[in-house]
Parts: C-alpha cells; structure tokens; sequence
C-alpha cells in the first residue's frame, strides 16, 4: 500500500490532506474521495430514476374521492365535487398520456389526442378549508404535496423566493424522487396577492406582482425547471435537478376580496340594464363563485390574463357559519375536540366539553372572522391554561368542560376518581 501521505484521489487527484476521507481500493492500488464518491452515488441516482417506470397511480372515483374529503372537510361540497373531478380526470390523463406514450413536442403514436392538464383556482375567505381540501387531497391520492405563499415569491433575481424553489419543496416532499415529484400537487395560497396595481382593487400589494405571476406562468404550464438543490439562489457552478412540471397539479387559493363587487358591477351594468333587471335582490347579495366567475372579472382584479387560462377551473368556497363551525369542532377524522380528547387520555384524564361550550367556540370565532382558524385560537388558548393547571390524575379521572371555561375564565368540573372499594360491581 502507498504511504498515506503521498495517497490522493484517482479520481479528481485531490490530495489526501484536502479530503475528509479517503478510501482506498481493496488491493491499495486506487483511491476515492468523498466528493468523488457523492458524485457517483448521484450520478447512479439519478440513472435509477431515469430507468424506473412508474406504475399507474390507481385513482379512485370522484366519488370516492369526494366521500373521502368529507371524513375531513366539513361543507364546501360544490369545491370538493369540483376538486374531485378535477384531480380524478388529472391523473387519469397522466396514466392515458403515459401508455399512449404522448410526449412533449409531438406524440409517438399517431393517434393519441394528448390530453391537456387542468389547474384549479379556488376562490374562498381565509380559514374556509382550501389549504385542507388540498392537502387531503394529496394525502387521498398518495402524492407528493407542497404549499407556497405566492406573497413570499418573487421574479429570479429579486430579494424573496425564486418560483423554483416551490418545486425544490415539492421534489423534498417526494424524498428527492424526481419521478415522484413530476405527479405531485402544488398548492400556492394567496394568489389574489399578485394582482397587479393598474386593475387592483385591494392595494395591499403591487410590487413584482405581475412578475411573478409571468414567472408562474411558465412552471404552471409546463416546462422542464432546473432547480438548485439546496435551495435559495441559483449558481453557475451548481448541480442542478431538473424537473418536468407537466404533470404537476397546480392549484391556486385565494380570498379576492373585492371581487364580488366587480362581479356585480358587471352583472348590473348590463346593456339597458337587463342584466340588472335578471339579478334577484338575493343574487345581488351574494355571489357565488362556482358560477359567476368570469375571466374578466379576474383580469379586473389583476391577473394576467395569460395566467388565468392557465387555470381553467374555478370554484368556491363558502363562509362557514356557526353550524359548520361547531361540526369542524367535533365531526372530522381529526377534529381539535377529538385531538384533545386524546391528549388527555394519555394523562389519564377521560375529557367531555359539553355542547353549550362547542357552540360559544364557533360563536366567538365568527367574531374573529378569521373561519375555522379561530376555533383554534380560541381552544389553545384556554386549554394550554388547563393543561398547565392539570390535578393529579390518581385522584381525578373526568374533566367537563363548560361554557363558562371559555366565556369567563372559570375552572372546569374536575371529578374524582371513583375509588376501588366503593365501584359498583358491573
Ligand atoms: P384556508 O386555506 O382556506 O385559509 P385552511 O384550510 O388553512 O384555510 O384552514 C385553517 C384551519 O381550519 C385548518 O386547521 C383546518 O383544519 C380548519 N378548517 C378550515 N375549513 C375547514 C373545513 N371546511 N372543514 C374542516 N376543517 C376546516
């Protein structure tokens, strides 16, 4: 074997003093540095990804995709029957364009129609559930998922987010597989943000707003991304990852607020005013967004036009009133209420808040009107006092929870543990 001070990398020649290990060839004979060996283990990684062919995804119904929803999202049935189909007819597309291998840039078999992807724009006040229809969604399909704030992003070259790296998250959220990553969804909140000042109502941002929504424009559709492994900004020398966005399911969220008055400015300034004389007083009041959208009216508020055909489908979500709030407490799979209850449980402690105290959560929440969001802040804010207070629970095992715990600050009903010699024989 070579003196290990004269030993340097066969590969790259760099001497052994500037590697952090070096290993040698069973027979002392050759060397790799770790570099070298990083390199090769992605190299062969990505010649893995390239060869591996996926399978179908096997898609449920709409059907079952929407009764799944509903284990998890309370009301919103229009958006989840929409967003059903939507994803449904997405991933089938993906599983037809694969065996009749269309590809970008002409088809391989003649007579394949490509078929084209639908992004989705949902159009709902904060805290009505869009961030947690999408997430189920990814969740029901088993695909990769990741979310961004369009506020936080900006045109390449701009202090913020580079588009790019919403699809760096996406790919982390696949564990760096790539092909995974090309079937994902992408959720961008906040997109009214993005409307450009010229045609925007609500002045609460401009700046590089158009830009970013061009720069949008390009991975929403379809394009081949390099993107910076590590994140941040872009470097000559770096390696980069690239990415296939054609697949990818891009839905897009956001509050407009102010857009039902364009809405119903145009739906009243109709020609000698007929439009106006069709339009109900009620219809007036209230716009639905599954069916009144147009996109004009989303120009008006200041998207590019390019960048609302990208998204061809449009849907709604309501407020949630103090009903649908009161079921968000307590019917989901992973309702707060359940979730307490469980965390109680493994103190020892058997919790009940009772339904008088469910209804002064959702009633207070309203107030806050901040949606489903409130009923959260609301709960923490009292529970993690009770938590904190917690009795010894040898001696207590039920708490009731009442509206006075929340509406005025008083203790619970802490109630003592039955003790062995006195239980009733069952
Ligand atoms: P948005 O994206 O519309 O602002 P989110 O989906 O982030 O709202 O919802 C905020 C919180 O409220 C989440 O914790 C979510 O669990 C809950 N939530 C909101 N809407 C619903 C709903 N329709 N059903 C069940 N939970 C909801």
């Amino acid at each position: 074997m070579k003196e290990i001070e004269m030993c340097s990398c066969t590969f790259c020649g760099k001497p052994q003093k500037l590697a952090k290990k070096l290993i040698a060839s069973p027979n002392g004979d050759a060397f790799i540095c770790d570099d070298c060996v990083r390199i090769c283990a992605d190299i062969i990684k990505e010649e893995v990804q390239k060869v591996r062919v996926l399978k179908d995804l096997v898609v449920p119904s709409p059907k079952e995709i929407k009764e799944k929803l509903d284990n998890y999202v309370v009301g919103q049935d229009r958006a989840k029957k929409v967003l059903s189909v939507a994803v449904y007819n997405h991933y089938k597309r993906i599983n037809y364009n694969y065996h009749n291998k269309v590809v970008k840039d002409g088809d391989k078999s003649k007579n394949a129609v490509e078929l084209e992807k639908s992004n989705v724009l949902m159009i709902g006040p904060t805290g009505s559930g869009k961030t947690l229809l999408v997430k189920t969604l990814a969740k029901i399909l088993d695909v990769p998922f990741a979310i961004a704030d369009a506020t936080t992003l900006t045109e390449a070259g701009y202090v913020g987010e580079d588009v790019e790296n919403v699809l760096l998250k996406l790919i982390q959220n696949a564990d760096y597989d790539i092909a995974r990553a090309q079937r994902g969804i992408i959720y961008i909140d906040e997109i009214d943000k993005l409307a450009r000042k010229s045609e925007n109502r609500s002045l609460t941002r401009d700046v590089g707003g158009e830009g970013v929504q061009q720069a949008l424009l390009k991975i929403v559709e379809s394009t081949i991304a390099s993107v910076p492994p590590q994140g941040g900004r872009k470097h000559p020398q770096q390696e980069m990852l690239q990415i296939d966005t054609t697949n990818i399911l891009f839905i897009c969220g956001g509050a407009f607020v102010g857009l039902d008055e364009i809405i119903k400015n145009r739906m009243t300034s109709g020609a000698l005013g007929f439009n106006a004389s069709i339009m109900g007083k009620e219809e007036k009041a209230k716009i639905d967004y599954n069916k009144d959208v147009q996109p004009d009216d989303l120009v008006k508020y200041g998207l590019i036009p390019e960048f609302i055909g990208r998204l061809p489908i449009i849907t709604g979500l309501d407020d949630l009133d103090q009903d649908a709030l009161q079921k968000i407490l307590v019917e989901p799979k992973n309702s707060l209420v359940k979730q307490y209850k469980q965390l109680f449980k493994i103190d020892g402690f058997d919790i009940k808040i009772e339904s008088d105290a469910i209804a002064y959560v959702a009633q207070k929440s309203i107030e806050l009107k901040t949606g489903a969001r409130g009923i959260r802040t609301i709960m923490e804010n009292r529970m993690f006092d009770l938590m904190f207070d917690l009795p010894s629970p040898e001696e207590y095992d039920k708490i009731i929870i009442t509206k006075e715990f929340f509406e005025k600050g008083e203790k619970p009903i802490f109630i003592k543990k039955q003790q062995p010699d006195n239980k009733e024989a069952v």
